[in-house]
Formats: structure tokens, sequence, C-alpha cells
């Protein structure tokens, strides 16, 4: 259940709003909005009775919420959320294109992307130090000697830096480094590394699990809310079925799906879902044309010898090309 209080609301008037909430054996987490505040009620199982509620002073409505996700939903948070961190906002403006290798391989390879997605205006660098790979054998990431080389990275550069934490274990050196933790599709249900990343100070961005639907997903991210943490951002990156002319197949559906449900912003990234670089461009089209807050595209400067992703990989023209179409397609948006 939602508790909107009145425009005029006092703070004093929210707090016993929270006490009442507390007093039936709820937890009430306040929702602040552009108009006025409202108080989302969490942990009742079933319809909660509200005539004491209705009856407190700076209390315009209830409202039932009927989704299972609760803070995720626009039923609780009707405008869209914005995540800023610095100058950057993602979700509610242009949408804001983050670039980089699959793995942190080496300073020089780091630095040599980095350079080249900056000066073709990527706001955020990607990269993984700690890599989730199918295989045992294959490359496993640099682990903090990779993260020392995204830190030279943000400080050379300026670029912003998203890289992932594979487990609950080096969630808290990777926060460390990033200024957004990336939850990857195969941690999408890791419960305890959802908890934990809600804990953190830093901005999440939570990627689709490889079979999830749209309410699995959101419940992910409501986990990471449901710990305090405001900062989410959704990763539409293919999704498994039959059609095997693509890596994972890429549901654009997704996007209008989130923006009516949630929220939240929501990026593409067509590099997963395609797993071949001659598709990321026209995807990248269709994602931004249909409304996404942003890209995440892998680029390689020498994607033949990449250690992990390479064949999905943007050369670095292709790069410039994609950053070229993205700001022709803006002047239609
Ligand atoms: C990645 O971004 O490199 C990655 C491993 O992505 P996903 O979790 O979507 O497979
Ligand atoms: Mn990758």
């Amino acid at each position: 259940m939602l508790v909107v209080m009145k425009n005029d609301a006092t703070e004093e008037q929210v707090d016993a709003v929270l006490d009442e909430i507390k007093r039936m054996g709820f937890r009430g987490v306040p929702m602040p909005g552009a108009q006025r505040t409202a108080i989302c009620i969490l942990g009742n199982k079933g319809p909660v009775e509200d005539t004491q509620l209705r009856a407190l002073p700076g209390v315009k409505e209830t409202i039932p919420v009927t989704k299972p996700y609760k803070l995720v939903s626009r039923e609780t948070h009707a405008e869209s959320t914005a995540v800023i961190i610095g100058d950057i906002q993602i979700g509610g403006g242009e949408p804001v294109i983050m670039a980089g290798p699959c793995a942190v391989e080496s300073e020089e390879q780091a630095l040599t992307i980095a350079r080249h997605v900056k000066r073709h205006g990527a706001k955020i660098y990607r990269g993984g130090a700690f890599k989730p790979r199918t295989s045992p054998y294959a490359f496993q990431g640099l682990g903090e000697k990779g993260l020392k080389i995204l830190q030279k990275v943000k400080q050379e550069t300026g670029l912003l830096i998203i890289t992932e934490a594979t487990d609950t274990e080096n969630l808290s050196l990777v926060e460390r480094y990033a200024d957004i933790i990336q939850i990857g599709a195969r941690n999408m249900q890791n419960y305890s590394l959802l908890r934990l990343a809600g804990q953190s100070e830093r901005a999440v961005l939570l990627k689709r699990g490889l079979a999830a639907t749209i309410d699995e997903w959101l419940m992910a991210a409501e986990y990471i809310m449901s710990e305090g943490n405001r900062q989410v951002i959704l990763c539409e990156r293919g999704i498994r079925t039959f059609s095997d002319n693509t890596r994972n197949t890429l549901d654009l559906s997704a996007i209008p799906s989130i923006k009516e449900a949630s929220h939240l912003p929501i990026i593409v990234d067509p590099s997963h879902a395609a797993g071949r670089r001659d598709y990321v461009i026209p995807l990248s089209r269709g994602a931004i044309a249909i409304g996404a807050d942003g890209l995440l595209i892998e680029v390689h400067n020498d994607p033949s010898r990449a250690l992990s992703d390479g064949t999905q990989s943007l050369y670095p023209d292709q790069f410039a090309e994609l950053m070229k179409e993205i700001e022709r397609l803006k002047g239609y948006l």
C-alpha cells in the first residue's frame, strides 16, 4: 500500500505515519516526489487495514499497490527516476553511452580504448576485472590489478567507471573503484549479492537474467532497493530463445514494458545480445529509437586478440560510426 501525503504535509506528519506503520508491524519507506511525499508500506502479506492511517493529519489518501514489487513500481513512484552521478544523468535525458572492452586486459589496452571512446562521446567506461565465464578455463579477469587499471583510466580520462561484482566476496573491493556496480545476467537472482549491492552507496546496473521474465527482473531490482539503494539502472542484454541467429535474442519490447511497470531507467547492451559486431549498430539504433536511456557497448582496439568477447566487440572505427548515428537519431527523439 502507498500512503500519499498532502502537498503541504510536514516532516512531523510524515514521521507520525512512519511510526504508525511500524506500530502495525510493517516497514514504511518514504518516496519523495516532485509534488509530494508518498510512503510505501513493505512487509504486509495481504491488504492493509488503513482506517487509522487515513485519519492521520497530512495524509491525502491510501492506494493499494497491486504488483508484488513495490519500490521499483511506477505505482509507488509515478515520475521516472534519473540516476545522477556527478554531471551524468541516466534516465529522463539524453541517452548515455557506456563503452569499453569486455575485460580489462592491460593498462595499455584499457587506456587506448578509453581515450578513443571518450573522444567519440562515451561518458562511462566499461571493463570487467572479475569476469563470470562459462568455462572455468577461460580468462577470469585481472581482479584487483584490473580495478587499479580502471582507476588510472578514470584519473586520466575523467570517464566514470562501471565494472562487475561477481560475488559477495569481491563486491566491497569493486565498490571502492566503481561508480556503477554491474550485476551480471548470471547473477540476477543471486539474492545475497543483490542485498549487498542494495547496501552500497554506489549505483547498481542490474542486467536481465538469461531466462528472466520482466517480473522476475523487477523483483531482483526490488531486492536492491529494499536495502535502501535508490540508484538502480536496468539493462536488457538479450535472453535465451530458440532463435540461434544471434548469441541471445534482444528483447526490445522489454523497454516499453519496463517503462510502463517501473520508474527505473533502462539501458540496452546490444553486444551480448548479438554476439557479433556487425549487428551492434543496427540493434543500437533500434534501442535508442524505442526509448532506451543508454547503451552498454563492447569496444576493443584489437578484437581478434581480445581475451573475451572479441567477436562482438566493435572496432574503434565502428564505435565512432555508432556515435555519429546516435547523434543523428537524437534529432528525431
Ligand atoms: C559483460 O558485460 O561483459 C557480461 C559478462 O555481461 P552479461 O552478464 O550480460 O553476460
Ligand atoms: Mn562481455
